[in-house]
């Protein structure tokens, strides 16, 4: 099976599945390789009614990042002979962090970053806030253009992750949704991935609730025209019955927007495997 580049574990604060279980599950289910992407999204709203955190085991300093990769790192030599276990993390975007988090990246030999925008204009993109008062495509509008500053300041992740998030939460987005709409600010957010050698995620977390896959078919149709060859599988599983989830029709649909092959990072270098 196409190997998992996003997987939470009890290092976040909204899971409690033991990295061992998420291991133990990709090795049942054939995966080559797993990689491990807790969630750190510094400066995070708090966001009712779930008050997580989304920093690290709670905290997100610098010694718990450390803990988290020795974890990492022992579960690694552990399975070896199973499974290549990866170290990844998941790393919350807003404008005026991406100081900050290029600091992050440089500091921790992670093998891959996925770089989220959850936020934008510092809420939620689950808050209702964002949606009231004005129509859907201004809202929407908003949450990419946050992006594209992101991509822009923070250059050292690997892979967009669900680069269109915003689509799952504002009211009639995903429905109403054409590329056409936003094509002039998305292509100057693949252009910038592109250009700089990162890839983006095809991320199937809602594709068994909402038959969706984050980002939209079109935008990862739009990164294979424009010249973009990155792109990863995440299930963005945050309990071990959905890791690899949907990874198989996913798979068909990437292929059908012209992209053969999938990567697995190591180093912040993407190695390619065909799907
Ligand atoms: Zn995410
Ligand atoms: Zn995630």
């Amino acid at each position: 099976m196409i190997s998992d580049m996003h997987v939470h574990t009890r290092w976040s604060s909204d899971s409690k599945v033991p990295v061992e279980m998420q291991i133990q599950r990709g090795i049942e289910l054939g995966m080559k390789q797993i990689c491990i992407t807790d969630h750190q999204d510094y400066d995070a709203p708090v966001f009712p009614p779930d008050f997580f955190t989304f920093l690290l085991d709670d905290k997100g300093d610098d010694d718990t990042i450390t803990a988290y990769l020795t974890d990492l790192a022992c579960l690694r030599e552990r399975y070896a002979d199973k499974i290549e276990v990866l170290f990844g993390i998941e790393l919350g975007i807003q404008p005026h962090l991406t100081e900050k988090l290029n600091q992050v990246a440089a500091r921790f030999p992670f093998d891959y970053i996925i770089g989220s925008t959850h936020t934008f204009q510092k809420m939620d993109a689950e808050d209702a806030r964002h949606y009231e008062g004005i129509d859907i495509e201004t809202a929407v509008r908003r949450y990419f253009e946050d992006e594209l500053v992101n991509v822009r300041g923070f250059r050292s992740f690997d892979a967009a992750g669900h680069m269109d998030f915003v689509l799952r939460y504002g009211p009639g987005a995903a429905e109403t949704f054409t590329y056409a709409k936003y094509g002039d600010i998305i292509d100057e957010i693949l252009k910038e991935l592109i250009q700089s050698g990162r890839g983006i995620e095809c991320n199937t977390s809602k594709f068994k609730a909402k038959n969706m896959i984050n980002p939209n078919r079109s935008i990862i149709k739009r990164y294979c025209e424009l010249g973009g060859e990155i792109i990863t599988f995440g299930s963005d599983a945050h309990v071990s019955e959905r890791l690899g989830e949907g990874f198989r029709e996913a798979g068909e649909i990437v292929k059908e927007c012209g992209l053969k092959y999938y990567a697995v990072f190591r180093n912040h270098k993407p190695d390619f495997y065909k799907i």
